[in-house]
């Protein structure tokens, strides 16, 4: 067992996430964790495939009306680790521009035949637009 504990989990997602990890179900809940603390160990490439797989496990479990929030929690929980591994780039907390989530949103809408989401350019300026 290599998971991270609840603790540490709460010290390091979003409060919403950290929300949707306890409405999840309590068999559920350790596998998370366990689940996180591999997250964390992942390539930035196999962590955009991770985001792109959970954001759409999550949107289809969106019409289920049983408890889906395990698959929630997880798409959640790749928006914060891609948010921390933003800032670990050396983007401002701040900065509104695309991270490895939107990289992996953009997979998975491709991979159901839609368009990918319009460029959010870095805003904190690490990132010099080529325009300038
Ligand atoms: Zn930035």
């Amino acid at each position: 067992m290599g998971g991270i504990t609840e603790e540490e989990l709460e010290s390091s997602i979003s409060s919403s996430s950290m929300g949707a990890y306890r409405r999840a179900p309590s068999y559920d809940q350790p596998q998370i964790l366990e689940w996180v603390s591999e997250l964390r160990e992942m390539s930035d490439e196999a962590f955009v495939v991770e985001c792109a797989s959970r954001i759409l496990d999550s949107a289809i479990m969106n019409g289920y009306r049983g408890n889906a929030w395990g698959a929630h929690a997880r798409a959640d929980i790749c928006h914060d680790e891609a948010q921390r591994r933003h800032e670990k780039a050396g983007h401002d907390a701040s900065c509104r521009g695309d991270t490895l989530y939107s990289e992996g949103h953009n997979k998975a809408l491709t991979s159901q035949g839609h368009k990918t989401n319009p460029v959010s350019p870095c805003t904190c300026g690490l990132e010099k637009s080529s325009d300038d």
